[in-house]
């Protein structure tokens, strides 16, 4: 159960990385965008610019699998390790 919580806790602060690196905008339109904090990269979803975040600025730490050890150089990709290889476990 540990092992389960170390995970869980990985995924809350990776969130918490990838929201303090987006502002929400008003895109002229009486809509709205999300900006990339780093860059100045916008989107309209919010999961476009997740992914751009995750792959233009904090590809480079890396993730490791907990519960097996694999380096998965994204967030998408251990998700997708875990679902494969680990898919038993849930969250
Ligand atoms: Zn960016
Ligand atoms: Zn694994």
């Amino acid at each position: 159960m540990l092992t389960l919580i170390k995970v869980y806790f990985q995924f809350l602060a990776f969130s918490a990385l990838i929201k303090s690196k987006m502002q929400k905008e008003s895109d002229g339109f009486g809509g709205f965008l999300w900006r990339c904090l780093d860059c100045g990269h916008t989107s309209k979803r919010t999961t476009d610019l997740t992914k751009h975040i995750e792959a233009k600025h904090i590809e480079s730490a890396g993730y490791d699998c907990t519960l097996c050890g694999k380096h998965c150089p994204s967030k998408n990709s251990l998700t997708a390790h875990i679902s494969r290889q680990h898919r038993k476990v849930s969250f």
